[in-house]
């Protein structure tokens, strides 16, 4: 039989997720609490995640563990990402969202949002799958892919 699964589809428990970074569950749970991600919920209460979900993790343990940030920096990070260039462009509803001048966490965390978002289902907005992982730090906070080539030596020592 063949599967057609998206990185985006929430298919693996929280359990399978905790196996598969060897974290604890709760560090998973705290992680949502939080604001880092967000989790699918079933109908029963479940919370589900997918292969997405888990490289985000996997990039949040990297930051903890090898570069030094904690919870709060992360998020402040992550409130650095220029949503409204994904939606639709900075114009005067954005300019009066609370989340254009706010830099304590990611968008999707925050309570009050702009008339853009209030409906929104955060999990499918491209803010939220924006490729996220510790090589692409930088395409994470500029929002979109740099094209910008590696300078040669030569220029270097300009
Ligand atoms: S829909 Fe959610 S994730 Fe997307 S820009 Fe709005 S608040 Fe952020």
């Amino acid at each position: 039989m063949q599967t057609d699964l998206g990185v985006y589809d929430p298919v693996l428990t929280i359990g399978t997720v905790a196996k598969m970074l060897d974290i604890a569950v709760q560090t998973i749970r705290m992680y949502e609490q939080e604001g880092l991600i967000i989790a699918y919920k079933t109908e029963g209460g479940h919370r589900m995640y997918s292969l997405h979900d888990v490289e985000r993790l996997r990039c949040i343990r990297k930051m903890i563990t090898e570069h030094g940030l904690n919870i709060n920096g992360i998020r402040k990070m992550m409130s650095l990402v220029p949503c409204w260039g994904f939606k639709g462009g900075l114009d005067d509803e954005c300019r009066q969202c609370p989340v254009y001048y706010d830099a304590e966490g990611p968008c999707w965390a925050q309570k009050n949002v702009g008339s853009k978002c209030r409906l929104a289902d955060c999990r499918s907005c491209p803010v939220y799958r924006i490729e996220f992982n510790c090589t692409t730090i930088k395409e994470v906070v500029f929002g979109h892919k740099r094209d910008i080539k590696p300078l040669s030596n030569q220029e270097q020592k300009k």
